[in-house]
């Protein structure tokens, strides 16, 4: 363990329990301009790595399963890195992510000591532990934004990562570039005891289950508060005008860089005019029926989203009674 570095107490919060958040690793966010300090982590034989090949996840393939932690020289083979940054440390070791360019599919061919894996399939099949998980998320988001920001916004220079890969730099103009997270709000609507859940117009060609119904969400705009951009999401796609908006929890979502901040709207009457553009149905769930749908066992074959969705948290939360 490094000296002074910040271990976050763990009290048992919602959020903790939601997918791609579980990240116990210090990031030490203070020393990621000591180029020295971080070259030395890197060169120490307990650093390890994840790698990725554009947006998929690179797996060591064993005896005993699949293990996503890569020592330089494995990583070395794999092709040159494009980008490398530091997640951070975890106590033992000191954690980086490897974006590759590498022609992926070749790879995965001739190499059978390897998996491709798109990070969902990993997370949905329980092929990595949960703080593994976590930090792949961390890591997809921050590629996601390297591969898109080789050039700088504000004059058009080619820019290069510094700050252990925190942030880009444009020598010609001076500008610095910070990696971007996108808010999204997710909202369960309720009105007594009535919870509103809808199927989202493309959930077919998403590859969502047929009979899967879900809360309503969308991304925060410029100069809104959550509060407000709940409400607007709402009214837009459901034609409810919602009261009163509680957070509930968040979850880091890597498709690609967003946070989902998930919430609990009041909705003062139940009935909706559907934006057919976003939403292929909504409609009123009372709580029997969104508990069976949780368990599997609607009588209709409906289905919430899995565990790995902040969804299924929010309506779990509402089932049960914990939420205001
Ligand atoms: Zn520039």
């Amino acid at each position: 363990m490094q000296e002074g570095s910040f271990r976050p107490p763990r009290p048992a919060e919602r959020s903790a329990s939601a997918g791609f958040a579980v990240n116990r690793l210090d990031r030490m966010s203070e020393r990621r301009n000591d180029a020295a300090f971080i070259q030395e982590l890197k060169q120490s034989g307990a650093a390890r790595s994840l790698v990725l090949f554009g947006e998929i996840p690179v797996l060591k393939r064993g005896a005993e399963g699949y293990d996503a932690l890569f020592t330089a020289a494995e990583a070395e083979r794999l092709g040159e890195a494009r980008e490398t940054v530091f997640l951070g440390h975890d106590g033992e070791s000191a954690l980086f992510a490897i974006l590759i360019d590498a022609d992926a599919p070749e790879i995965a061919q001739e190499r059978d000591d390897i998996a491709l894996m798109d990070l969902r399939q990993i997370a949905t099949q329980d092929l990595a532990p949960a703080g593994i998980l976590g930090a792949f998320g961390q890591a997809k988001s921050l590629m996601h934004w390297h591969a898109r920001h080789r050039f700088c916004s504000n004059c058009g220079a080619p820019s290069r990562a510094f700050s252990a890969g925190w942030r880009r730099a444009c020598d010609a103009c001076g500008a610095q570039h910070f990696p971007r997270t996108d808010p999204v709000v997710i909202m369960l609507v309720v009105n007594g005891e009535d919870c509103l859940l809808g199927r989202h117009a493309g959930s077919r060609r998403a590859g969502h289950p047929e009979g899967m119904y879900t809360c309503l969400a969308g991304f925060v705009e410029s100069g809104e508060t959550i509060e407000d951009a709940v409400r607007r999401e709402v009214f837009e796609e459901a034609g409810i005008k919602a009261g009163r908006v509680d957070y509930l929890a968040s979850q880091p979502w890597p498709f690609p860089a967003s946070l989902m901040i998930g919430c609990i709207a009041q909705a003062p009457s139940r009935s909706l005019t559907i934006d057919a553009k976003e939403l292929d149905d909504a409609r009123w769930f009372s709580r029997e029926e969104a508990g069976l749908m949780l368990a599997d066992r609607h009588p209709a074959g409906l289905i919430c989203p899995p565990k790995l969705a902040i969804a299924n948290l929010l309506i779990a939360a509402w089932v049960a009674g914990e939420t205001r």
